[in-house]
């Protein structure tokens, strides 16, 4: 049976290196919400991983609630339409909302998240990524917390994906290009 660390091509980031960022920010944020109650909204899927760890690293009353939109991409390039495909159960009016994303690329997503939640009547709504793509960014938004830089490579692993795959390695590597091409050849008439 194939592995799915074949489809790595290098390393990143190792396990240690990621507790360590959401160590760092775990405590950053305890600091900055100290005497709030929070709402930490997860954008599924890739956010989940960080999400618990980050949420471990954070002694804060929290309540814990779920986004999902989709930018209708299904390869490694942004679509730029966005929509809610799994909406929030809570209110977020008059709360203050901490938005945990995976990793900002265009800044599409998170701005389309933020402004959102601030029309819905949140209070305030910052943001907690694990990688930031400056490179990329065709829209200004800001990324009030984030783990690291990389640059402009396709990452996986740690909750990030390629085609619904390989969410579940546990360190981020930058894919092979070889996986992308195959998957390119297969959908090319999609
Ligand atoms: P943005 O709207 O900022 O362009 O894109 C944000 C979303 O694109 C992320 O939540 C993630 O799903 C996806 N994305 C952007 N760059 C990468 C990458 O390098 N690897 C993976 N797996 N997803 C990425």
């Amino acid at each position: 049976m194939k592995s799915i660390h074949d489809a790595v091509d290098h390393k990143l980031y190792s396990e240690e290196d990621i507790a360590e960022m959401t160590k760092r920010l775990g405590q950053q944020l305890t600091k900055d919400y100290a005497g709030k109650r929070v709402l930490v909204v997860g954008a599924l899927k890739g956010a989940i991983f960080f999400l618990t760890d980050l949420l471990r690293e954070m002694d804060l009353a929290c309540d814990i609630d779920f986004i999902d939109v989709s930018s209708y991409g299904n390869g490694t390039e942004p679509s730029g339409k966005i929509t809610v495909t799994h909406d929030l159960e809570a209110d977020v009016t008059g709360r203050d909302v901490l938005i945990v994303e995976d990793i900002v690329d265009t800044g599409l997503t998170l701005k389309f998240m933020k402004d959102e939640l601030l029309s819905r009547g949140a209070n305030s709504v910052k943001c907690c990524v694990l990688l930031n793509k400056t490179a990329r960014r065709t829209t200004e938004v800001d990324v009030e917390y984030y783990g690291t830089h990389v640059g402009n490579e396709f990452v996986i692993g740690y909750g990030m994906d390629f085609a619904g795959l390989y969410r579940n390695l546990p360190y981020i590597g930058v894919i092979k290009p070889e996986v992308v091409e195959e998957f390119s050849s297969k959908h090319k008439h999609d």
